[in-house]
């Protein structure tokens, strides 16, 4: 698993909008990114392993952007990776993912990922 280094830019209050995102004002938004600082960030946010989308969720989960990166990702129809804090596969959000061959009786806890919430302005045009 890759190291994670979550260490973020420091915002004043005056460049969060009314829905509690950065705004980055003739600004790229991705120089913002949580996931700019993380060594090997693509092997992560592309893994099919569970331990690698769960950090990578995680990270997004902290990421002053998120709701800029999940809103452009929809956008784009992203197959496959982590954008926004959701799993993405085919342009659509996974709610659920399992793993190849028979499902257990019993589900594994490590097959967990965590639930980042979706902002909510954005829960329509994901839904
Ligand atoms: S929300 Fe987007 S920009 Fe932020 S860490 Fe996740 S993938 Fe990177």
């Amino acid at each position: 698993m890759t190291a994670i280094d979550t260490t973020v830019i420091n915002y004043t209050s005056n460049e969060i909008n009314e829905f509690g995102d950065l705004t980055l004002k003739g600004v790229d938004w991705s120089v913002a990114a949580a996931c700019r600082t993380v060594t090997n960030a693509s092997d992560l946010f592309f893994s099919d392993e569970f331990a690698d989308i769960r950090s990578a969720k995680l990270i997004c989960a902290e990421c002053p952007v998120m709701a800029q990166c999940l809103e452009e990702a929809f956008d784009r129809g992203e197959p496959c990776g982590v954008w926004g804090g959701q799993l993405f596969e085919d342009g659509k959000i996974l709610t659920v993912k399992r793993r190849r061959g028979r499902p257990p009786k019993n589900p594994r806890p490590e097959d967990q990922l965590p639930m980042i919430p979706i902002p909510e302005h954005l829960v329509e045009l994901v839904a």
